[in-house]
C-alpha cells in the first residue's frame, strides 16, 4: 500500500463517513469528504430519505458502526431512550445516530477533516496522485480517491419512457406521490422488494386511501424477521458444486430452520462467491437471486404486520406479471400486464405507477456524470456480470485494460461483484474499517481487530 497522508472520499453517506471516521480514528491522515447533498451528509439514501416510520431491517445489536464495539449503537438507542439492543430502531434515528458520530470525529479531528459540499464530476489520475475536479471548477489534489457513491438509481423501464410526475414517479422516496388521489383510485409499484414495501407504508403514512398493487416477475415479497434462535452455528465455509451448496443449505433448513440457515452462511458469503466460477455467479444471479434476497434481507415484524394488515384489508395487493406496455390515458397510465404464467395480457388502468424496482449497477446504463465520466476513459469498469464497479479485494478499482489502479479505489454496495455480501451495515463497516487501517497502517497493530 502506498504511503498516504491525504484521502479524498467522493460521497458522505454511510459508506464514505464511516470510512472517514475510520481514517481519522486510525491514523494521522488528511480527509477530505465530498457530498454533493448537503442534507444527505451523513445519511446517504436510506437514512436520509426516510419517513418517519420506515424502521432498520436489522435489529439495534448489529447496527453499530464502529465494528470493534458492538453495542455502540444500542448503548446510544438506550441513553436517549430510544430502544436497546433487540430494537428495530427507525432509521431517521440512525442516520442521527451517524450525524452524532460525523460530529465528534470533526472536534476531534480539527484540520485533518475537510467536508466540502460539491459533486465530483471527474477525477485527474496522476502519477503522484489524483484531483478531483468539482462542478463548482474547484479542484482538490490528494494521494489517493475513494468513492463511495452508493447505489445508482433504478433504470426506468422502457414501456414508461417520456412519462413524469405526477403519472409516473421515479423516485420511491420522493414526497407527495399520491396527492389529490382519492379512495377510488390505484397506485402501482413496480417491484415488491423492500423498496416497494418502504413505498407502501410511505403511501399509508401519507394518508392514501386508494389501492396499491405492487407488480414484480415472481411476486415475491421479503420475509419477516422472528426471534434470534440458538443453535451451533457452522465454523468453516461450505464447499461444493452449485448443486451440492443448493443441496446442503436446505438440509440446514431443515435441521435449524431458513432463518438460521441462511444467517449463518454470512461470514462465509463474500469467499463463496469469490470461490464460484463465473457462470455459477451468473446463475445464481438469474435464478436464485430473488430468492436469496427475500430470505436474507428480511423486515422487521411491526412492518411485516403492517404490510399484512394492508393486503388483508385489501389495500395492497401482490402480483406476479410482467409490464408488457404503458400509455397516458387521461392524467392516468394503462398498463399491459401479462400475469406470470400465463399467455393472455390484461389492462390494468392506474392513477399512479412508482418505479420499486431497485438500484442497479450497471455503470455502461448509469447517468451518473462521474462513473460515466471514468468508465468511458477506462479508468474504472464494470466487474464481469455488471452489478457493480469492478474492484479487487482491497478495494483498488480495476481498469478497462485489467490493470489495478494504485491510487483510486471503491467502496459500499457498488463493490458488490467482487465481494457480494456488501450492502448492508454490518458488512460496510467491516470493509471501511479494514481500507482505513491498510490506509493508515493500523493493520500492523495486532491489539485491535475485529
Ligand atoms: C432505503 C434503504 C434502506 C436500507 N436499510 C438498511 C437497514 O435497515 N439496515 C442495513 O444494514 N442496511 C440498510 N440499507 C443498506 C445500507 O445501509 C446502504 O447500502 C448504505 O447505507 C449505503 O451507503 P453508501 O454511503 O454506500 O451509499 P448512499 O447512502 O447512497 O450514499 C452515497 C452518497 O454519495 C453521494 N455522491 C455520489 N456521487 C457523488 C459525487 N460524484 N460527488 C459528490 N457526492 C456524491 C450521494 O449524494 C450520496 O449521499 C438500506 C438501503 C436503502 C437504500
Amino acid at each position: 500500500m502506498l504511503r498516504v497522508s491525504h484521502v479524498v472520499i467522493v460521497g458522505g453517506g454511510f459508506s464514505g463517513v464511516l470510512l472517514a471516521i475510520n481514517l481519522l480514528r486510525h491514523g494521522t491522515v488528511r480527509v477530505t469528504l465530498i457530498e454533493r447533498h448537503p442534507d444527505r451528509l451523513g445519511r446517504g439514501l436510506a437514512f436520509g430519505a426516510a419517513h418517519a416510520d420506515h424502521v432498520l431491517n436489522v435489529r439495534a445489536g448489529n447496527m453499530s458502526a464502529l465494528p470493534d464495539q458492538p453495542d455502540h449503537f444500542g448503548q446510544w438507542l438506550q441513553s436517549r431512550q430510544l430502544g436497546d439492543d433487540g430494537s428495530f430502531a427507525t432509521r431517521q434515528d440512525y442516520g442521527r445516530y451517524l450525524c452524532a458520530l460525523l460530529d465528534a470525529a470533526r472536534e476531534e479531528a480539527g484540520t485533518r477533516l475537510a467536508v466540502v459540499h460539491d459533486e465530483v464530476i471527474d477525477l485527474t489520475l496522476l502519477h503522484d496522485g489524483v484531483e478531483a475536479v468539482m462542478q463548482s471548477g474547484g479542484r482538490i489534489a490528494a494521494d489517493v480517491v475513494v468513492i463511495a457513491p452508493g447505489n445508482l438509481p433504478p433504470h426506468r423501464l422502457a414501456a414508461f419512457s417520456g412519462m413524469n410526475r405526477p403519472a409516473y414517479v421515479d423516485d420511491p422516496w420522493a414526497r407527495a406521490i399520491s396527492d389529490g388521489l382519492g379512495a377510488g383510485e390505484v397506485i402501482m409499484l413496480l417491484g415488491s422488494g423492500l423498496t416497494a414495501v418502504d413505498s407502501a407504508l410511505g403511501l399509508d403514512a401519507a394518508g392514501f386511501k386508494g389501492r396499491i398493487i405492487a407488480l414484480s416477475r415472481r411476486g415475491l415479497t421479503p420475509q419477516r424477521h422472528a426471534p434470534v434462535s440458538s443453535h451451533e452455528k457452522r465454523t468453516d465455509r461450505p464447499n461444493g458444486t452449485a448443486s451440492e451448496l443448493v443441496s446442503l443449505i436446505r438440509a440446514r433448513c431443515d435441521a435449524i430452520g431458513w432463518r438460521s440457515a441462511v444467517d449463518e452462511l454470512r461470514p462465509f458469503t463474500p469467499d463463496m462467491w469469490r470461490a464460484a466460477e463465473p457462470d455459477v455467479r451468473q446463475r445464481f444471479l438469474r435464478h436464485l437471486r430473488p430468492y436469496w434476497d427475500i430470505h436474507r434481507h428480511r423486515i422487521a415484524p411491526l412492518v411485516a404486520d403492517r404490510i399484512d394488515a394492508m393486503q388483508s384489508d385489501g389495500r395492497l395487493e401482490v402480483r406476479a406479471g410482467k409490464v408488457v406496455a404503458a400509455r397516458m390515458e387521461g392524467e392516468g397510465i394503462i398498463v399491459t400486464v401479462r400475469p406470470r404464467g400465463s399467455e393472455q395480457v390484461e389492462e390494468v388502468p392506474v392513477a399512479r405507477v412508482v418505479n420499486c424496482t431497485g438500484p442497479l449497477g450497471d455503470l455502461d446504463r448509469t447517468t451518473d456524470i462521474l462513473l460515466q465520466t471514468l468508465t468511458k476513459r477506462g479508468e474504472i469498469r464494470a466487474d464481469p456480470l455488471a452489478i457493480g464497479i469492478d474492484v479487487d479485494r482491497q478495494c483498488r478499482t480495476i481498469k478497462a485494460d485489467g490493470d489495478t489502479q494504485q491510487r483510486l479505489f471503491a467502496v459500499g454496495p457498488m463493490t458488490r461483484g467482487a465481494h457480494w455480501e456488501i450492502v448492508a451495515v454490518p458488512d460496510i463497516r467491516r470493509q471501511v474499517w479494514a481500507l482505513a487501517r491498510e490506509m493508515t497502517g493500523a493493520h500492523w497493530v495486532e491489539a485491535e481487530g475485529l
